[in-house]
């Protein structure tokens, strides 16, 4: 539909970017960017009468689309800048595409597929993208392109990973030199912490640090921090944590990289930590998270650490006023494994206990409704906690004792 709309505008529309890098892989992407040659924004806004929701930045000339059932996609202008290089007129593309692709980080991302119905799943491929695919290989398109942005380092490393792909021996050279050179440290908090965000909430987080860790990619970002064993130990505990916690916890994914990014300054001096917390610009409450996942650990291992028994009730009542990912962050870092394990208890099954009875079981069995009834509900959780119950009929017998 997209290709025929496009058609009929007379605009010529590509589909690009990690959509056709993952599509050519045989991997699932569920981002779809959208190209337009000519004005993305008339070919944007043609949709509102769809029954489609569109929002554009005019400024830009880019903009999304979400059809009927929440399927999103970014359709933006293909842009000229900068650059101008001897171009041999493509067949299928204008040159503003080319144009637009150049700007891009790597070569397996800057190919584009055509949808227009005349040449519909036509691949335009300038910058060798298909070659570097096959060879499993992340070329930059160019020798100033991390000069140009340096974030695409960061992009880089994390799509290395993902792909388990190498970079090409210049670009890795590149890479190298951007580092020394202290081009990432020239990138604003902002930047930094939405890249790092990225990484942090890939799936396989480990091997990412390690080469940032073997790169010297943390020096470079934040004077000062020092990313020792212990950081590492913590990140890899982390990810082995998550491979199962993130199943019973499903709503700990907003916040793992907070865990994560508490880890890489965890044996750093307190004003570097400070120092690099300021340069993220993080929220208030995400700082929070992670001070109090840096402050709280001693405090932690002594409310539920030690060798005699520490009952559920207790480690119940202790834990559950800190975020999940801040109990989580502790029981990595932790030397005690007594106090990782009663955490992991706490993560996948403690932090679930809840009353079989609800708040209108007891209104049924004469309670009036108001603050009572919570106070009920917490001390019968309590009370299951201490395994004083277990049935719906055990519950009743407790309420009315
Ligand atoms: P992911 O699966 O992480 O979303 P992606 O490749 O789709 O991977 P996006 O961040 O959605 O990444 O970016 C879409 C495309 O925009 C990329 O494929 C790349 O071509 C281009 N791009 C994104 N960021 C940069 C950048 N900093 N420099 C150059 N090109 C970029």
């Amino acid at each position: 539909r997209l290709g025929r709309r496009a058609e009929e505008m007379s605009l010529k529309a590509y589909v690009v970017g990690g959509f056709v890098r993952d599509l050519l892989l045989g991997k699932e992407n569920q981002d779809l960017d959208i190209v337009i040659e000519g004005d993305a924004l008339a070919f944007i806004k043609s949709w509102e009468t769809d029954g489609c929701k569109v929002a554009v930045h005019e400024r830009y000339k880019t903009g999304t689309i979400v059809f009927p059932g929440d399927k999103k996609v970014d359709v933006a202008t293909a842009r000229r800048e900068f650059y101008e290089y001897p171009v041999a007129l493509p067949k299928v593309a204008g040159d503003s595409l080319k144009h637009d692709l150049y700007r891009r980080d790597f070569t397996v991302n800057s190919m584009a597929i055509s949808i227009n119905r005349t040449s519909w799943g036509t691949l335009i491929d300038y910058f060798g993208g298909r070659r570097d695919l096959q060879s499993r290989q992340l070329r930059v398109l160019h020798n100033l392109s991390f000069v140009e942005d340096p974030t695409r380092v960061l992009r880089g490393l994390r799509l290395k990973q993902r792909l388990g792909f190498e970079f090409e021996d210049n670009t890795f050279r590149l890479i190298k030199s951007a580092v020394k050179g202290g081009l990432l440290g020239l990138l604003s908090g902002t930047r930094v912490k939405n890249e790092l965000k990225l990484i942090f909430m890939e799936e396989k987080v480990y091997p990412i640090v390690l080469e940032m860790v073997r790169l010297n990619i943390f020096e470079a970002l934040f004077s000062g921090i020092k990313v020792d064993r212990n950081c590492i130990r913590i990140v890899r505990r982390l990810s082995f944590f998550l491979r199962r916690l993130r199943y019973d916890l499903p709503d700990i994914e907003e916040d793992v990289w907070l865990a994560f990014l508490a880890a890489v300054i965890f044996s750093s001096a307190d004003w570097v930590q400070h120092a690099t917390l300021d340069k993220l610009h993080l929220s208030k409450s995400n700082r929070e998270i992670v001070e109090k996942a840096l402050d709280d650990l001693g405090t932690a291992e002594n409310a539920i650490g030690g060798k005699g028994m520490r009952s559920y009730e207790e480690i119940y009542l202790f834990l559950r006023d800190a975020p999940y990912v801040t109990a989580l962050f502790w029981a990595a870092a932790t030397q005690q494994w007594r106090v990782r394990r009663r955490i992991l208890l706490y993560l996948t099954r403690l932090h679930r206990v809840n009353p079989i009875l609800m708040g209108r079981d007891l209104v049924e069995l004469g309670y009036p409704k108001g603050p009572l009834i919570g106070k009920i509900l917490e001390e019968l959780l309590l009370a299951r906690l201490r395994g004083e119950v277990e049935t719906r009929e055990d519950e009743i017998k407790w309420v009315k004792s």
